[in-house]
């Protein structure tokens, strides 16, 4: 069953009214090609957002398949599918043992690779495996390699990015990226059990100093102590942030603020054969998209919480950041008319 010949093809919003997709540098190509900055000219006057995180090798198991040495980690999810909306430049660090050719994928897409140190010693590498329900990772291994010790050293040309993305990485490291960053109009946040579990302080210290944390329903149960997620949101903006948004995999997303809320749900897919950085291109995509339009109105903190479902609902179709490294604007808009159609109702 193909999804697309379900949806009715005239779109429509709440009210009856035909609706169009967010301007997303319409007809940009992407992936393998160079950007070309001609077709997509305003893409220059976007926001920039500066994003640190793992950069990794990652080995994955689900019952789909299996790969290793697959170049993966939060911040080069993020960066690739933030990358389709606005400027990105890129803090972190990997080893003499990851691909060039990722880097100079990175650089096509106008991602500044400045503040990425190549280090002597080996990559950030994880293992993990997914079963069929495909909802959480089971994390095997954690290897810091280059991680190990790494202080960010942050271009003077970094400092103050007006948006802030610290994805999954070290609290302590985000910290760091805090300090140095300056002033900053949107700083976000991500982490995972793994820091939870072993920094926990230092990671609600990170809370403390953003405007957004996004986290996946599990890391929101865990971090607070809550199974209701509606009390764990809640919870969560306590310790700082003003918009706590959840992920929840194939169930969509929640974005809470502290008199707002909205639900959207997944765009369903049939083929689903690693979920491996969907969380991270979610983030990366809804922050490109505040980037690139300027402002935090509700609505465009919605439109925001669309793209980035979207954008991970390709991250899923392949292992590793394959899809992404293909995806452009385009699809993004052809799927986001189609999410409008699939997900519109009438009053009663
Ligand atoms: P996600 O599927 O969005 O949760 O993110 C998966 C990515 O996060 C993989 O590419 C991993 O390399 C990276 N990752 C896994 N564990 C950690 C960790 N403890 N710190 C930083 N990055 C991690």
């Amino acid at each position: 069953m193909r999804l697309a010949t379900l949806i009715p093809t005239r779109g429509v919003n709440r009210a009856g009214v035909r609706q169009a997709a967010p301007n997303m540098c319409r007809g940009a190509r992407m992936g393998n090609n160079t950007h070309d900055s001609r077709v997509c000219p305003e893409r220059t006057r976007r926001a920039p957002i500066l994003i640190v995180g793992s950069l990794a090798l990652d080995e994955v198991e689900t019952p789909f398949g299996s790969v290793s040495e697959m170049p993966g980690g939060a911040a080069l999810y993020a960066a690739l599918a933030a990358s389709l909306f606005a400027p990105v430049k890129l803090l972190g660090a990997v080893g003499k043992d990851f691909p060039a050719k990722i880097l100079d994928q990175l650089r096509a897409r106008g991602v500044d690779l400045e503040g990425l140190e190549i280090r002597e010693g080996k990559t950030f590498r994880w293992r993990a495996r997914y079963e069929y329900d495909m909802g959480q990772a089971r994390t095997l291994s954690t290897e810091l390699g280059v991680f190990d010790g790494f202080h960010p050293k942050l271009p003077d040309s970094y400092r103050g990015t007006p948006f802030l993305f610290l994805a999954n990485i070290d609290p302590d490291l985000q910290l760091e990226v805090l300090d140095a960053a300056g002033h900053t109009s949107l700083a976000a946040c991500d982490t995972n059990a793994f820091w939870i579990e072993g920094k926990r302080e230092k990671v609600v210290k990170v809370l403390g100093r953003c405007n957004m944390a996004l986290l996946n329903d599990a890391e929101v149960r865990q971090l607070c102590g809550k199974s209701n997620i509606v009390a764990a949101a809640s919870a969560l903006l306590k310790m700082g942030p003003s918009w706590a948004v959840v992920k929840k995999g194939e169930h969509g997303a929640l974005l809470f603020g502290a008199d707002a809320a909205f639900a959207a749900p997944a765009y369903p897919m049939e083929d689903v054969v690693d979920p491996t950085g969907a969380g991270d291109s979610f983030a990366g995509a809804l922050l490109g998209y505040l980037a690139s339009c300027g402002e935090f109105s509700q609505e465009s903190l919605r439109r925001a919480v669309v793209c980035g479902s979207l954008v991970a609902s390709f991250v899923v179709e392949r292992f590793g950041p394959e899809r992404l490294l293909s995806l452009s604007p385009q699809e993004v808009t052809t799927r986001y008319n189609e999410f409008l159609r699939l997900t519109h109702f009438t009053p009663i």
